[in-house]
């Protein structure tokens, strides 16, 4: 086994693998770029080096740094991790030819299977069903409008060396192909440096399932249960789980042979993904092979209690399977949730700044691998991912409770991220039914907002929760006040009400509250609704709160301000204004509208670097129209006007990087404008 390692990646995954190897008892050398001199990784890792500045393409992506500093450290072998070099066949070329082991399969595996049309082509010839389509290179507009009419729309456009769903455009007609093609082969060479598109039949509302496959140097290939991956943005994994109720017995038999026959015809070693969509009639086709370790690889961690990571090790150091394929057994269901730094309400555009506060959640079957702490500071460089929970349980329901459990837990102040989204996602009523597809968050979650009524239950909940933060705490007010009443003579203050009406963002609860501090038990009305509240040690620690309601514990987070609390629980947050009964009704309470303040600029929705600027003063814009690109981790995003109006001034220019809500351009009058 090696004695050294590098690793060539950051963040969560980057400590993940330092986890496995120190339990083995391999060193690690860490690599850091100016921005992440603090970072996790570094701390975790035995040693580390300093690659450079915070742009990737000067740092994490920097081969000849990343082989000298494993030299140089006299480590034997490289760990690329996922993203970054992992998928690059030159990089696991030339870590070879300095005479180190990269950890992943060969060059020629990695070029073979990194290019779609060629895997495609693999496919095929091992009897894999594909999605029909046109499997080469088209070259021009004119190939692509003849191909469509073959292959029939909706269609969609991919780049052959695509990753990560960048490039990729859906066509629903003929009229939309030029446009398509055009602005697809554009970000695919700017991504990917390789220009090649090709075109394949859209499956409407497919279910993204996957095969994880180990293969080791001596012809022994193995595979995983399937993980389903159906729940996307951008077409982009959030949630996984493993194993998937959409295929029965049979399909997984063939997807899992399959999966292994491909491997072997490619001559693959390590740790791969063979990824494949389903149709609604339970048809399914190959996608693409990831030939790395997935993002998602706890959750087949956790159903097998297997380390994925010291697998690839054993294989890299030429040790045969530690396992046959009989002697893969699965257990239970296991589900992970993707903590991003984004914001879902913004289109899921990435955020940055600065972790305040961080404490993620513990317990019997939950596991979190992290790659940030409290005082981690995202940046714009790096991908969004900051964290992954992964629950598991004897079954569907029981991983998905805890799961809902841990995010209710997951506390994380100082930057947007998707936590809430992600609880919202997996409290879902079509989720916790397993009616799932890509198109999940669409349908579902138009704008990152739910178009479902939450349950009532839910609310009660938050109401409860939120009263008794009130009350306990101005219940210790008083109580500290009265020795201090007595002494000096005065009346002691007042007892703490009983009776209080809650008012939240579209919702009003009268609360009677009957039991104490004291005795720790309480039961609580809402409305009409009687609930039995236990608060066994009042556990309300750095804005978390842990009660039982009704013989189960719940876990909230919160934040209050005098009257004002915010409650967050199951993807839901309120915040309530309390009253007491008698506050409530010698208020004339008149609210009081707020009429949002309409302003004559466009500001900034995300930090970036502004590349191109569309508009100049004087020109007169609709709703809708393209003002400027801004890059930002990776993507580049344009930002359209939500008024229309005439340009009277823009105050940035490519090249400036600019800050969330920062004024980007001045209008001199407005129009129809939305409300948010
Ligand atoms: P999975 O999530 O199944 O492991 P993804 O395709 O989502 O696979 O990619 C894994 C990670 O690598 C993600 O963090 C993604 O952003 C990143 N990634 C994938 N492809 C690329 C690419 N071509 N360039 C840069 N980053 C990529
Ligand atoms: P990437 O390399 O970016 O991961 P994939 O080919 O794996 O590209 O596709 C990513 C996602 O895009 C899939 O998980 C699925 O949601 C969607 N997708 C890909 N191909 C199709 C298709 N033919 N029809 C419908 N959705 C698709
Ligand atoms: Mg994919």
């Amino acid at each position: 086994m090696f004695e050294k390692i590098l690793i060539a990646n950051r963040g969560e995954i980057a400590v993940r693998i330092i986890r496995t190897c120190h339990t083995m008892g391999i060193r690690t050398v860490a690599v850091y770029s100016d921005v992440d001199f603090r970072s996790l990784h570094v701390e975790a890792s035995d040693e580390a080096v300093h690659i450079g500045p915070p742009a990737a393409a000067d740092s994490y992506l920097c081969k000849e740094k990343l082989i000298e500093a494993a030299l140089s450290r006299g480590c034997q072998a490289i760990h690329p991790g996922y993203g970054f070099l992992s998928e690059n066949h030159e990089f696991a070329r030339m870590v070879v030819q300095a005479g180190l082991v990269f950890i992943g399969p060969s060059a020629e595996a990695i070029a073979q299977l990194g290019d779609k049309i060629a895997a495609k082509a693999l496919a095929i010839s091992v009897g894999a069903p594909v999605v029909p389509g046109h499997h080469q290179s088209l070259s021009s507009v004119e190939e692509a409008v003849a191909t469509a009419e073959k292959i029939g729309y909706p269609l969609l456009l991919k780049p052959a060396s695509g990753g990560g769903g960048r490039g990729m455009r859906i066509v629903y007609s003929q009229s939309e192909i030029e446009d398509a093609f055009t602005s697809s082969q554009t970000e695919t060479t700017k991504a990917f440096a390789d220009n090649r598109m090709f075109m394949e039949r859209y499956i409407p509302r497919p279910r993204h399932i996957e095969i994880q496959i180990m293969a080791d140097k001596h012809g022994n290939v193995v595979h995983f249960p399937e993980r389903e991956c159906s729940i996307q943005r951008r077409y982009q994994k959030i949630v996984e789980e493993s194993p998937s109720l959409a295929i029965n017995e049979p399909i997984r038999r063939t997807m899992g042979e399959l999966a292994c026959r491909l491997a072997r015809k490619a001559g693959y070693t390590g740790a791969g993904t063979v990824e494949f969509i389903t149709d609604e009639n339970k048809n399914f086709y190959f996608l693409e092979m990831n030939t790395r370790l997935q993002v998602e690889h706890p959750v087949s961690e956790m159903v097998t209690s297997l380390d994925l990571v010291e697998w690839q090790l054993r294989i890299a150091a030429g040790e045969p399977l530690p396992l046959m394929q009989s002697e893969i057994n699965a257990h239970g269901w296991a589900m992970e949730a993707r903590i991003c730094a984004e914001d879902p309400r913004r289109g899921f555009l990435p955020t940055v700044g600065m972790i305040t506060r961080y404490a993620t959640p513990r317990g019997k079957g939950v596991r979190v691998d992290s790659g940030v702490r409290a005082g981690s500071v995202v940046t714009i460089y790096y991908d969004s991912l900051l964290a992954k929970v992964i629950t598991h349980g004897e079954n569907r329901e029981e991983a998905r409770e805890r799961l809902v459990q841990s995010l209710n837990g997951f506390h994380l102040e100082g930057l947007i991220t998707n936590v809430d989204f992600v609880n919202a996602v997996v409290n879902h009523r079509h989720f916790v039914g397993g009616d799932i597809s890509t198109n999940f968050v669409e349908e579902n979650f138009p704008n990152g907002q739910p178009v479902d009524e939450p349950a009532l239950e839910k609310h009660h909940y938050m109401a409860i929760a939120a009263i008794l933060i009130y009350h306990v705490r101005k219940g210790l007010v008083v109580e500290s006040l009265k020795p201090m009443a007595a002494k000096i003579g005065r009346r002691p203050p007042a007892p703490t009400a009983t009776e209080y009406v809650l008012k939240g963002e579209g919702c009003l609860f009268n609360v009677r509250l009957e039991g104490d501090q004291v005795s720790r038990s309480w039961k609580i009305a809402v409305d009409d609704t009687s609930y039995y509240v236990e608060t066994p040690e009042f556990e309300f620690y750095r804005r978390r709160l842990k009660l039982k309601i009704n013989g189960r514990y719940q876990m909230f987070r919160s934040r209050y301000q005098e009257q004002h609390i915010q409650i967050f629980f199951c993807g839901l947050i309120v915040t309530f204004e309390i009253y007491t009964r008698r506050e409530w009704e010698l208020s004339a309470y008149m609210p009081v509208e707020r009429t949002p303040v309409r302003e004559n600029v466009l500001r900034c929705p995300m930090p970036g670097l502004v590349t191109h600027v569309c508009v100049q003063p004087g020109q007169l814009l609709r709703k809708g129209d393209e003002v400027l690109r801004i890059e930002s981790m990776k993507m580049e995003s344009a930002i359209a006007v939500p008024f229309d109006g005439e340009v009277e001034a823009v105050l940035v220019a490519p090249g400036k990087t600019v800050d969330t809500d920062e004024v980007l351009v001045r209008f001199r009058s407005i129009a129809n404008v939305s409300l948010e």
